[in-house]
This record gives C-alpha cells, structure tokens and sequence, in this order.
C-alpha cells in the first residue's frame, strides 16, 4: 500500500471547482483533488500545465484551505508576463481539470498546537490564511498571530477575512499607509513562537533582518519565497 509521501508525490487529476477572480490582480481556484492527502497548514501543491505538443510547465502554490475543508483552494496572483500564472488567471473554468501533486513542504508547515507567528506580503498571505483556518478550526486562534502587509487594501487578497481575524495589515503604497518595519516587527516578535515569513525575496530579507534585531531566534525562522529578487518583485 502507498505511503503518504508516495501518494503526495503522485501526478493525480484535479477538477476545477470554482474560479473566483479577485480583480486583475489573481484568481481563488477550488480544486477537488482525489484521494488526497491531507495537507498540514503552509504546504503547497505542485500545478502542471501540458500543452498539446507535450510540452509541460509546473509551479507550487500553497494551499490556503485549511486541512478540514473538503476542496483544496489556491491563490493565484498573476505575474507580468508569468506563463502559468497567466493561464490559470485568464483561462482556466470551472469543469478544467490540472494535473497536481501534493502536499509539499515539511519546514514551512504548522502544526496547530504550538505559538506561531505569520507575516507575509502579497500573495505570501496564502499559506497563512491556511494557518489561520485551521486555527479557527481546532479552536486555538490565540496561539496564531498574524502581521500582513500589500501595497494596497485591493492588493491584499483575504482582507477581509484577514482583518476579521485581527490580523496586523500594513499598506505600504496607499495615502497615510505604513510599513512592517523594524518597530512594528519588534512590538509582535515572540521568542516563544515560530516565525513563518512569506512573500518576495526582498519582503522575506526584510522581515528576517527585522525579527532577528528583534531577539527572535535565528532557529524559530522559517522563509518561504515566492518569486525573483529584485526592486520590482516586491508586493510587500
Ligand atoms: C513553495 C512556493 C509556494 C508558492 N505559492 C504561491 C501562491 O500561493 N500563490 C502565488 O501566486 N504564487 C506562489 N508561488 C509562486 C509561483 O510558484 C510562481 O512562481 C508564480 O505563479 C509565477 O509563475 P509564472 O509561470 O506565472 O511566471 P514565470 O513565467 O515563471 O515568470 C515570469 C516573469 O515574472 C517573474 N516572476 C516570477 N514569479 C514572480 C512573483 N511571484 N512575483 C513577481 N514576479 C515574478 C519572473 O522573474 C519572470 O520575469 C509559490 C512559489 C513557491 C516556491
């Protein structure tokens, strides 16, 4: 019989539930993904495309459902020219079936009991809005606090569920907006807790610099990045 790695490591056929666009900015995909394994909060999936000629493009994105929730969602933010974010924002439909595999990730993943801490930029929210689902879920919201930061309240996607939470949302391009700086960082830094930091490159070097002056241990850090380094991939 399969293991769960084995089974998460299988190419399997999921349906396109429901496409949600959320503006020009990106698209909220349900997937029913059979016989999956369930993932734990910060893992992601693997999407293939296949064009008619075989030629084959992946990408990972992480799972924002929470693992009790029946269809797997994904967030998808669409890159300037991104060949399959590009797709998945403008052409995919309900009834679309992708190939995924998945979950992937042991090192950014929460396990729901310990005190954790989530900051993330732009689409680096996903895996955290997971975490915070399954928070919700298992009855403990206290021990997850979150600190989010978009150019704009439109570049957010989740905000509302996001600021329902009492996340701590920063919009470091909108009139009278601010930053997740060195001070607000340092307010909400918790030794005791994992720190799990999503978004760019250059988001993700940030925050770890902030939280590092902050006391946060180097060993309680955990980085996922999402795109290119550079002045403009950032959406933090
Ligand atoms: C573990 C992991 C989880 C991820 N989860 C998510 C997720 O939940 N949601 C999500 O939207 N993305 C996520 N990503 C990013 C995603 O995998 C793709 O990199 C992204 O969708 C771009 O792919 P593309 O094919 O559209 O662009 P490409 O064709 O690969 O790139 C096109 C151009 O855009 C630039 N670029 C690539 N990625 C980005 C970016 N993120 N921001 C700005 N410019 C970029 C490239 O340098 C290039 O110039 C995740 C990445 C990793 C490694």
């Amino acid at each position: 019989m399969a293991t769960d790695p084995q089974r998460a490591a299988t190419w399997r056929d999921a349906k396109v539930v429901s496409v949600d666009h959320h503006g020009e900015l990106g698209v909220i995909l349900r997937l029913h993904v059979p016989d999956r394994v369930v993932h734990r909060p910060g893992q992601h999936y693997v999407l293939r495309l296949r064009a008619e000629d075989g030629y084959t493009a992946s990408r990972s994105y992480s799972a924002v459902s929470g693992p009790a929730e029946d269809l797997v969602e994904l967030y998808v933010e669409k890159v300037p020219d991104g060949e399959v974010s590009g797709f998945l924002a403008e052409v995919v439909e309900p009834g679309d079936v992708l190939e995924c595999r998945g979950p992937i990730g042991r090192w950014f993943a929460w396990d729901g009991a310990t005190p954790a801490l989530g900051i993330g930029g732009g689409s680096g929210v996903a895996p955290l809005v997971s975490m915070l689902r399954h928070a919700r879920a298992v009855g403990r919201p206290e021990l997850l606090h979150l600190a989010v930061s978009a150019w704009t309240a439109e570049h957010l996607p989740y905000r509302e569920e996001l600021e329902a939470a009492g996340a701590l949302v920063a919009y470091s391009r909108q009139k009278g907006g601010s930053r997740l700086d060195a001070a607000v960082i340092a307010a909400i830094a918790d030794p005791g807790a994992t720190a799990f930091v999503c978004g760019s490159a250059r988001f993700t070097l940030a925050m770890e610099s902030h939280l590092l002056s902050a006391g946060q241990p180097e060993a309680s850090i955990r980085i996922e990045r999402f795109g290119p380094t550079g002045e403009n991939a950032e959406h933090g």
